[in-house]
């Protein structure tokens, strides 16, 4: 492996509270050394400047559909995009067929992920079997065999007892609970947010309440269990508040905020196209203008997508049978800058690099010396999405052919560039 050197980048490292212009020397997949004026001897030298480099930027919540549902995305496509919007890692939901509730299929998880030689892949196995909200998964085996969360996500566990039983069980296991906080008897059928949106359309909607009253049940199971959990893609004003609520009673509780509930509201849907078709549902101005005061005041902890990769066909179908969810990895870096322009960018690191890491326990989130290299490079240099040229197999996003002025510009995972210029290395057998 050839050495690195990044030279004259802004290196925000939030970990080690650096910000400053350095020059970085990356050796045998490690970080060598980091200055001013250091000589790059016989590296491959990266021109960093006008650029920030960062920690690897990880993606704690993505769904890569295998097994399963390889038509959809295969973990190889999906390390491809992640690497491509200035991913190092990536954590994958269990809602796969099979879900991963077996320390097998977790151990293919991770086969498959090295076959593709691009990003790290880390599975969050299921908190019970199949996803079914009935018998709990074997919590140590599934940690031996390599996951570093729990979630049946697409779903709440609807049965509190169950809930609470399992963290229970796993509490002394590593790994966080990460909970899809929707009420399903309160969400119906829904297609949407319930609003003056939905009523317009004639569409069942879920009501801001359904997600509301499902964080506040998974905040007190979390505390009156002493495990902790995280709350997935936070949409309502009142999550965020239910967030801080938990944190001042002393529970151990972290959550996370997508690109598409910090930038897009109901407003969105036509009544027929589900191209904005999400669980949580897009919400209203008020909940936007709520998230994005809890990710500057420190409430939100960490961005992530929910990456999730559906065909163009069954995004077609009509409203009601058509899939939830779209594509993220490719778009994250500019969505999130376009949100939030203002952000510091030692906090917009921390959200996308340094805190994940921390949430879930897996190596990365900081170039300190001797950390494997895994490294972000971004910068401000406007640029439109196409979605027909993503890596995902998933092309539907609700910002194809939106302008954004932040990208990743180089992708380096172990000391080794996997995404340069926008061009995906060439996948590596294990
Ligand atoms: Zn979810």
């Amino acid at each position: 492996m050839n050495d690195l050197f990044l030279r004259g980048g802004r290196v925000v490292d939030p970990a080690s509270g650096l910000d400053a212009l350095r020059d970085v020397l990356i050796r045998d997949g490690r970080v060598a050394s980091i200055g001013e004026h250091l000589d790059p001897g016989g590296a491959d030298v990266f021109d960093a400047e006008g650029a920030v480099v960062a920690p690897g930027f990880i993606d704690m919540h993505v769904h890569l559909r295998e097994p399963g549902q390889t038509h959809k995305e295969t973990i190889a496509t999906g390390s491809a995009a992640a690497v491509a919007g200035g991913f190092t890692a990536v954590a994958c939901m269990p809602n796969t067929e099979p879900a991963l509730d077996s320390p097998a299929l977790i151990a293919e998880v991770l086969r498959l992920a090295r076959a593709a030689g691009l990003a790290r892949v880390h599975p969050i196995a299921a908190i019970t079997r199949a996803r079914a909200g009935k018998e709990l998964a074997p919590y140590w085996r599934l940690h031996d065999a390599g996951a570093v969360a729990f979630s049946d996500d697409g779903f709440s566990v609807s049965n509190p007892r169950v809930l609470r039983q399992a963290a229970l069980y796993a509490r002394d296991v590593p790994g966080v609970f990460i909970s899809h906080c929707e009420d399903g008897d309160l969400k119906g059928d829904a297609v949407m947010n319930e609003s003056a949106r939905s009523f317009e359309l004639g569409l069942a909607g879920s009501p801001g309440l359904a997600e509301d009253v499902g964080v506040a049940r998974d905040i007190l199971i979390g505390g009156d269990t002493h495990k902790p959990f995280h709350i997935a893609h936070l949409s309502t004003a009142m999550s965020a508040e239910l967030v801080r609520f938990g944190r001042a009673q002393g529970i151990a509780v972290t959550c996370e905020v997508t690109p598409h509930h910090l930038l897009l509201a109901d407003d969105r849907f036509d009544g027929f196209s589900a191209d904005a078709k999400v669980n949580p549902p897009l919400r209203v101005a008020n909940d936007i203008a709520a998230l994005r005061a809890a990710v500057r005041d420190g409430t939100i902890d960490a961005f992530a997508t929910d990456h999730a990769p559906h065909t163009r066909e069954e995004k077609a179908q009509l409203l009601a049978d058509a899939p939830v969810g779209f594509t993220g990895l490719e778009t994250a870096v500019g969505a999130y800058a376009s949100a939030l322009p203002d952000l510091p960018l030692e906090r917009f690191v921390a959200l996308l690099s340094t805190n994940p890491a921390r949430i879930l326990g897996v190596p990365g989130g900081t170039l300190a010396i001797g950390a494997a290299a895994d490294v972000t490079i971004f910068a401000e240099r406007p640029w439109r999405v196409d979605a027909a040229a993503f890596h995902s197999l998933g092309k539907n996003t609700p910002f194809d052919g939106a302008t954004f002025a932040r990208r990743a510009i180089a992708t380096i995972v172990g000391g080794a560039f996997v995404m340069r210029d926008g061009i995906v290395a060439a996948a590596v057998a294990a």
